[in-house]
């Protein structure tokens, strides 16, 4: 039998597996065992591939398999030892007293009620220096900073917690959070004070249009522990300076280039974003020879998104989630051809407990007025809101890791938690 096995991590790098099987022993019966919920066989180039998605193995053989295949599948036959043995070793065939689902089930929830851990999205600022056409927030923003009281009470908000905590990450959002720069100082100031006095790891994090990121704020930014820069571009310098523009209308795209490069002297890689619709994914192949050209192909972590609707934009260019896919699949192909280091983002399926912050208990946005969130797009949506900073208490806090809490019943972030029959129900915000 000529077989290969692979493993993929969720940066497509694929080791390749051991095709040694001997440490496996067959119980006799083969009614002791089932096919994995989670396999995907299919046939490509006279190849048989079965993919498992709860481990990301791989395993490719020649299509005579086929049939030996389908006997293991219906539990009709061994009919191949060796072959079935390594499907066993990589998790396609269990124990037939496995429960799959129920162990999925129970990571999923011990990683979303993890009470160890507050993440705060903070929007320092609705305010932008930049007027994209898509914005979530629409062209008029209120011009709104955090204000003194809202930092006290995210600062009362962590001692509260501070004794059950090990660790608190903030993620720095706006409008752009660099316009309220001395927001971040102040309160990063403070909250890393009381980390220190609690003993509690402190570390954050930005997303930013780029265009503040000057040498002396990304120096403060390390300052005040950002561990990780997202910066947020359309594409190449031509259709990026279109939609990606200035108060002013002017382009913006050298300046962030520029920014980036000094900022890498100090961060070994920085993320960037790159939004995608109809009228601007064929730029963003350029986009890619732009950055290789700059020598930036080993430091920036790239993913590909989608741009979507909102109340401000309803624009014909938005793309399907299938032709984005598509679009994505291809990008990365020349990622990959251009020497990328880091070539994609989750290509491949890889089981995850906890995909977004909405899905955790100890997570909340907070915007510059004090109303809490429990997901950054519903920012500004009153009816959307699950509290405010000023009617925190301990058994709010609290309520967030337990079953039957008021809000979860009560208000959006039921869609994220709890219901009886949690795990039939749950939906996603994700689109993917
Ligand atoms: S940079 Fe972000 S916040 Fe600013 S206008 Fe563009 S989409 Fe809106």
């Amino acid at each position: 039998m000529s077989l290969e096995i692979y493993k993929f991590d969720s940066y497509k790098k694929k080791e390749q597996l051991s095709t040694d099987c001997n440490e496996i022993n067959l119980t006799a019966d083969i009614s002791q065992y089932k096919f994995s919920l989670f396999n995907h066989l299919f046939e490509h180039n006279d190849y048989l591939y079965a993919f498992n998605s709860t481990t990301s193995i791989l395993i490719k053989l020649p299509q005579k398999n086929k049939q030996a295949f389908e006997c293991i599948s219906q539990a009709k036959s061994y009919l191949e030892n060796n072959l079935f043995k390594l499907l066993i070793k990589y998790g396609f065939i269990i124990s037939k007293d496995d429960d799959e689902i129920a162990k999925i089930r129970t990571n999923i929830m011990a990683a979303r009620f993890k009470t160890d851990s507050l993440s705060l999205t903070i929007m320092t600022t609705d305010f932008c220096n930049f007027k994209c056409p898509y914005c979530y927030e629409g062209e008029e923003k209120k011009r709104i900073n955090l204000t003194e009281p809202v930092q006290d009470e995210i600062l009362k908000i962590l001692d509260i917690l501070s004794s059950r905590i090990i660790q608190f990450k903030i993620m720095w959002l706006g409008g752009e959070p660099l316009c309220a720069l001395n927001i971040i100082e102040n309160l990063s100031e403070k909250a890393i004070g009381l980390c220190e006095k609690k003993n509690i790891k402190f570390s954050a994090g930005i997303i930013t249009n780029g265009y503040l990121l000057t040498e002396a704020t990304v120096k403060k930014l390390k300052k005040y522990h950002v561990e990780a820069i997202q910066v947020t571009v359309d594409g190449y310098k031509e259709v990026h300076d279109r939609t990606r523009i200035l108060l002013n209308g002017k382009g913006t795209y050298d300046k962030i280039f520029k920014n980036i490069e000094v900022a890498l002297k100090y961060y070994d890689k920085i993320t960037i974003r790159v939004n995608i619709d109809r009228n601007n994914f064929k730029s963003a192949k350029d986009f890619l020879h732009d950055l290789k050209k700059k020598n930036l192909e080993k430091n920036l972590p790239i993913y590909f998104a989608k741009i979507f609707t909102s109340p401000f934009y309803k624009d014909k260019s938005i793309l399907t989630q299938e032709e984005f896919l598509n679009i994505q699949d291809e990008l990365y192909q020349e990622m990959d051809m251009l020497g990328f280091s880091y070539p994609n983002f989750k290509l491949y399926p890889k089981l995850q407990a906890n995909n977004c912050t909405a899905t955790k208990a100890l997570s909340f946005v907070v915007d510059p007025s004090g109303q809490l969130y429990k997901c950054d797009s519903d920012i500004g949506d009153k009816t959307k809101t699950i509290g405010n900073v000023f009617d925190i208490s301990y058994s709010f806090l609290q309520g967030f890791g337990s079953a039957n809490h008021q809000y979860c019943n009560k208000h959006r972030s039921s869609r994220f938690f709890i219901t009886p029959n949690f795990f039939d129900s749950f939906m996603c915000c994700w689109p993917l």
